[in-house]
């Protein structure tokens, strides 16, 4: 019998991951299955217990679940702990280990392949949701020389710095202005409506790296306003879906896949 893994969320059809995850497992020769997991939205705890109770050792965590996974866990890595979200869980026995792989996912992806330099440069993050929230400390460890997070909600977007023990700033995309960052990273849900987070201009320094954590959507509205702005480099986010899908590979099987192929057929297919 193959060992048993599955996405769960709602909704989940769209989801890349049992792709992926069947590309990891031929290349590292893993005898697995994964599948996508549909809960109902008031019936997470309920749905992850049945999968268990069906032999299943572990799941990927998206939309609307990743806080309900974190409090559903008996044992957090640090990352998860400090993004209060869990997007992999691994099942052992009665233990449900956590882990919020993310923050490493974009990390990756940023330095290993798109060559994106982060230690001393100037970083803006977009938003305060979940996704914000994951990638935060990772960014933070590799000591950028300036890390600020911008929201439409301000609030959110302080007391999401204050839970860093201000290790960032926070403020008001108003507040943005005059303001120049290396890499500025869209972790608002603005590109899914087809909406720009109310940038003002001149924010990109020259070099400048823009990221878009959506993808499959083209060039969204940011990427398009950071190429006006002259954003040397723009990125979607299917790398960090790769890279984030592998962290929780290497978490489940003790493996490292080789993300580069899959990307690459990933990109081909989404292009066609
Ligand atoms: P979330 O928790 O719902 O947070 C949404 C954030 O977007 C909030 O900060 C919200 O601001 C902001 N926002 C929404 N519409 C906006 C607009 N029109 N202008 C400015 N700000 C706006 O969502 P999430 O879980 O953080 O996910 C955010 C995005 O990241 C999604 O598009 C998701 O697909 C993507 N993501 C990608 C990956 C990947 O692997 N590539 C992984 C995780 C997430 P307020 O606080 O003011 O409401």
């Amino acid at each position: 019998m193959p060992d048993l893994y599955a996405v769960i969320g709602n909704p989940v059809a769209h989801s890349k991951s049992p792709l992926i995850h069947a590309a990891f497992a031929r290349q590292t020769g893993q005898d697995l299955v994964y599948e996508r997991l549909l809960a109902p939205k008031d019936a997470f705890v309920a749905t992850a217990n049945a999968f268990r109770a069906r032999g299943g050792r572990g799941l990927n965590v998206t939309l609307p679940f990743k806080g309900e996974a974190f409090r559903y866990a008996t044992r957090l890595s640090e990352r998860a702990r400090a993004a209060q979200a869990v997007n992999a869980l691994k099942f052992e026995g009665e233990v449900i280990f956590a882990d919020n792989t993310d923050g490493a996912g974009l990390v990756n992806d940023l330095v290993r392949n798109l060559g994106c330099v982060i230690s001393g440069r100037r970083i803006l993050l977009l938003g305060a949701g979940g996704a914000a929230r994951g990638v935060i400390e990772p960014l933070l460890q590799q000591q950028p020389a300036q890390f600020v997070l911008a929201n439409r909600t301000p609030d959110r977007a302080q007391r999401l710095a204050q839970s860093f023990a201000g290790r960032l700033e926070a403020g008001t995309y108003a507040a943005l202005a005059g303001g120049r960052f290396d890499l500025v990273v869209n972790a608002t849900s603005a590109s899914l409506a087809g909406e720009l987070p109310p940038l003002p201009p001149g924010v990109f320094a020259p070099g400048a790296l823009a990221y878009d954590m959506m993808y499959g959507k083209g060039e969204t509205p940011f990427l398009a306003f950071a190429r006006g702005e002259g954003a040397a480099l723009l990125a979607d986010g299917l790398g960090m879906l790769v890279e984030q899908a592998a962290e929780s590979f290497f978490f489940w099987r003790g493996l490292r896949p080789d993300t580069a192929p899959v990307l690459q057929r990933l990109r081909q297919t989404n292009d066609a």
